[in-house]
């Protein structure tokens, strides 16, 4: 149905054979020379921007390090987020807390550790970061509309009316913080290059007034994620959005352009994963069904999540490609009527498939094994491997070998 080679390299694929041999499926294999790849790309095509690589996208260790010593910087969403990266040497002042969902014990934890940038996009918060984080940086996040272009939208649960990030500006200013800038998701998977000038002119917006009215100079914009990965859908190269937001600046800042600021997540690491299934069942239900029911051995709650209202369309491919196909409805292996990937979309797999067969799902780097459900059903959470240059690694950055 798809053609691998538009997604995996032959080099890529081949490698992946290779060292993939004898491990346990479920499994998912991130490749780092792609990501590193596709991080160079970015900074070429941004080479203004400051990069805030969005942990939660794939926090292995493996992925960290590599995205350290390429320069990039860290947003992250959690305490234990937070953890994990100082524990790998990465100085505090190169991260950011982008959750505006957080508890004030949160917004002390780190600002204890020595963060001091913060994402608000509501008083109650930005009271907790002014007791807590006295003297930080602040960016408020404005609500974007975003929903039908995105295939992953992150409208809504986030940011507040440009009204309110003035208002929330002023009051940070007068409580002795820092009003730093603005920043937006315009939703992830976000095909429309469109949706960020609407962000941006509402951010000029905001600088332009905030400056006028009440001499605050705000410093930055944080244009959050938003850029695609490689799925089914086309949508643009990374490049035209590069060229059109820099014309969207251009046209709304002039010369006088802010500090960008980036927050990639799954355009970054995207395309680099394979995750590789194994045929549990294959069944009809009824004797004259043309459709074929494929129960693999990996589903919704580990790894796949993003599938859920089919949203994320990854391209799927078998050993036995190549010849006659059938429609199918494809599942996963728990008790649970939702652990259904795609019914309405209407995949096509080999008529000689078999249980026991391998289905690999391509350009799974991206919001998988960390979205992995700690054991429903008593499945244990799929387990990502990291091909480096070094062989092959665990999500702790430790050597394995292949499992028994
Ligand atoms: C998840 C997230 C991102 C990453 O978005 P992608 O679309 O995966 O690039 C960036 N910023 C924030 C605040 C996020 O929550």
């Amino acid at each position: 149905m798809f053609n691998r080679a538009e997604y995996v390299s032959d080099n890529e694929w081949n490698r992946f054979l290779e060292v993939s041999k004898g491990f346990q499926t479920p499994n998912i294999f991130i490749n780092l020379r792609n990501i590193k790849q596709h991080f160079i790309q970015l900074k070429d095509s941004f080479p203004y921007a400051h990069v805030y690589y969005a942990v939660k996208a794939n926090p292995g260790v493996p992925v960290i390090k590599m995205l350290d010593e390429l320069g990039s910087n860290f947003d992250i969403a959690s305490r234990y987020e937070l953890d994990d990266v100082l524990s790998l040497g990465i100085s505090p002042d190169r991260i950011s807390f982008g959750n505006t969902i957080k508890k004030a014990s949160d917004v002390k934890y780190f600002y204890e550790k020595g963060v001091r940038m913060f994402a608000t996009d509501s008083k109650e918060d930005l009271k907790n970061i002014a007791k807590e984080a006295p003297g930080s940086r602040v960016f408020v996040r404005i609500l974007v509309e975003n929903s039908s272009t995105a295939d992953w939208p992150l409208s809504r649960k986030f940011g507040c009316h440009p009204d309110m990030a003035y208002d929330l500006l002023v009051w940070a200013r007068d409580n002795g913080l820092t009003p730093y800038g603005i920043s937006f998701h315009v939703g992830s998977q976000q095909r429309d290059i469109g949706q960020w000038n609407d962000a941006i002119a509402k951010t000029k917006y905001l600088f332009e007034s905030l400056e006028e009215e009440e001499g605050i100079k705000l410093s930055m914009i944080n244009m959050g994620g938003g850029f695609p990965a490689h799925y089914i859908q086309p949508s643009n190269e990374l490049q035209d959005y590069a060229s059109e937001i820099a014309r969207y600046l251009q046209d709304d800042f002039g010369d006088d352009i802010p500090m960008i600021v980036l927050e990639p997540g799954r355009s970054l690491v995207g395309d680099s994963g394979i995750l590789t299934s194994e045929v549990v069942l294959i069944s009809r239900k009824n004797n004259t069904a043309l459709q074929r029911w494929v129960y693999l051995d990996t589903g919704k709650f580990n790894g796949l999540i993003e599938t859920l209202d089919e949203s994320i369309k990854y391209p799927v491919i078998t050993t036995k490609d190549g010849g006659k196909e059938g429609e199918v409805i494809l599942a996963g292996p728990t008790c649970d009527s939702a652990d259904i990937m795609y019914e309405n979309i209407k995949y096509k797999l080999p008529v000689d498939l078999k249980i026991g067969d391998k289905v690999y799902w391509l350009s799974t780097g991206a919001y998988t094994s960390s979205y992995a459900s700690v054991g429903f059903n008593g499945f244990p959470p799929i387990k990502p491997y990291y091909i480096t240059e070094d062989g092959v690694k665990d999500e702790d950055d430790n050597p394995v070998e292949p499992n028994a």
